[in-house]
This record gives structure tokens, sequence and C-alpha cells, in this order.
């Protein structure tokens, strides 16, 4: 893997207090940093965070397209960095938070983006796929937390942000591993919230129903091809769940982060926020 490269701008968003709202930039002074930011909701979720004020760093497994995704905030002005970050692999995450803090200082706000989701009957479904699942989607969150929290407890501040899943809370046929690893990042969110609940950190989750993503296109795309039914017949299928009969849109993802990472919701850790349309409750 190729050292993580930053990418920067002109425009310094430091030294304003993270509090300061006046400015109409909440997070200003504030640095987060976004696994899978290059694309899909982590892509709109570091945008947001960065309309907000907050300098970000964008990680992703593919260098290119987080450099891009940074250097499209950064011709708007923001403060950015890329870095090349493969959340299954531990010595590319001590790299790369170690890349993001010396560009950008100390990591106020860490939000778990990254994920994939492969599908299988549980008949089907073989060690290497279970042991991937977990990896990417459960694991992941674990390593990250870990390398982002001693600086937040000893700071006395800080905002978790996990993106799991509608299928952190409820079940789906054909995803038992993506649904055990998603079902396990809401157990880690509560039991680091009450870890943290009186060390300034906030620890939340976020779980959105099928998002108009390159997942939700693989999803439907995948149900084309083994069920012989229409584009339009298999979209259908996948928001029938959904009192609202729509998929979401990455910018409401990134909405309900942005919430939880402001001063206002302080008061608010432990949660595992639906973002589905209304399909849990
Ligand atoms: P996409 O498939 O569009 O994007 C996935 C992102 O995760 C990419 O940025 C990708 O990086 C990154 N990623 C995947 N594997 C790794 C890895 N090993 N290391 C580092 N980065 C990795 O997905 P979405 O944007 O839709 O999903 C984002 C999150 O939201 C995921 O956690 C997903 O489970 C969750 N989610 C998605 C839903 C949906 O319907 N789309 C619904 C509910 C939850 P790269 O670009 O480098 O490949």
């Amino acid at each position: 893997m190729s050292d993580p490269q930053p990418i920067s701008n002109g425009n310094n968003n430091d030294g304003a207090n993270g509090d300061d709202n006046r400015d109409g930039r909440p997070l200003a002074g504030q640095h987060a940093l976004v696994t899978g930011g290059g694309r899909g909701i982590g892509a709109a979720i570091a945008e947001t965070l960065a309309h907000a004020g907050a300098a970000v760093t964008i990680a992703g497994r593919d260098l290119g397209r987080a450099q891009a995704a940074a250097q499209a905030l950064a011709d708007s002005g923001y403060r950015t960095h890329a870095i090349a970050m493969d959340v299954t692999d531990e010595a590319a995450i001590e790299r790369g938070f170690a890349s993001a803090q010396a560009a950008l200082g100390s990591i106020d706000i860490l939000v778990n983006n990254a994920g994939a989701a492969d599908s299988a009957p549980f008949t089907r479904l073989d060690r290497d796929h279970w042991d991937r699942m977990l990896a990417v989607n459960l694991t992941a969150v674990y390593s990250c937390c870990r390398a982002a929290l001693p600086a937040m407890l000893e700071r006395r501040r800080g905002r978790i942000v996990n993106i799991a899943s509608t299928a952190g809370l409820r079940g789906y046929g054909y995803v038992a591993a993506y649904v055990a690893a998603k079902h396990g990042v809401i157990g880690l969110t509560r039991s680091l919230a009450l870890e943290t609940a009186r060390a300034g950190v906030t620890v939340n989750a976020v779980c959105p129903g099928y998002t108009d993503t390159d997942m939700t296109r693989a999803t439907i795309a995948n149900i084309e091809a083994k069920t012989g039914r229409s584009a339009q017949e298999a979209r259908a299928a996948l928001v029938k769940d959904s009192p609202q009969r729509r998929l979401i849109e990455p910018d409401e993802v990134a909405a309900a982060v942005l919430w939880l990472c402001l001063p206002a919701a302080r008061g608010v850790t432990g949660q595992a926020i639906a973002v589905a349309g209304g399909e849990v409750m």
C-alpha cells in the first residue's frame, strides 16, 4: 500500500472554538476522520462535516478516490487530507491515524463508515465470507475506536459515530454475516458509550435503511441476475418494507451524523438512530 498522501488547501479553519456557531460553522476548529469517505454515504458525510466547519480526513482503500474526494472539497475552500487506509489492516490504521493527526491535528470526530455487504444463503455462507464481513463491518470499528479514543479521553472531548444499518436492528435474509456484524456494531456502540459517558465523549450509531449508493445498486443488480426480475422490480422489492417506499439519500444519513456531532447533541450517547423512512421503530 502506498503511503498516505496529504491534500491540503489554503483555507485554515483552525483556531475557532468548536462550540462557536456565530459564523454558521459549528464544527470549526475540529478534525473529523471519515472511513470509506471517498464515495457513497461516507462522501456525503465528509462533505457535510466540512460545510459545518470541520477539517476532514477522507480515508479509503482506494487512495486515488479518497484524494479526488478530498480535492473536490479543497477546491471549495475546505481543509482536507486524504489517506489510504484499509480498515481491516491494523498497520494501515496505525499509519493512517498518524498521517491524519500530523496533517490536521488531533481527531475530534471519528465516523466509522467503511463497510461491505456480501450476500449468500446461510447454507452457502462459508467461513471466508463470514470472516470478511466481520472484519470490515465490526472488527474495523473496534480497531478505529481503539486508535481514536486515547486522545479523545485525554482531551476530554470527542464524537464517535458508527454507520451501522437497519441490519443492526432487525434481520434480513441472505446477509446473515452482515446482519450479525451490524448488530455487533450497535452492541459495541452501547458499551463504549457507557465507558466514555463521563469523559466528554459520545458514541452513537446511525442506522440507514436501503440508501441510494453503489452498495444498493449492486444489490439491485444481484437481485436482477439471480431472479430475472427487472431493475425496477428489484428496487421495489428493496423498498417494500419502508413505509415511505423509497431509498434513503446519502445526504439524509449525513445530516443525522452532523447532528450527533453538534454541541447541542452532547447529551445523546449510546443511541442507534434509524434513518429508514419508518422501517424500524
Ligand atoms: P459503498 O459500497 O457505496 O461504499 C463503501 C465504502 O466503504 C467505500 O468508500 C469503500 O472504500 C469503503 N470500504 C469498503 N471496504 C473497505 C475496507 N476494507 N477498508 C476501507 N474502506 C473500505 O457503500 P455505502 O456508502 O452504501 O455504505 C457506507 C456504510 O453504510 C457501510 O458501512 C454500509 O454497511 C452502511 N449502510 C449502507 C446502506 C445502503 O443501503 N447503501 C444501508 C445501511 C447501512 P473504497 O472506495 O476505497 O472501496
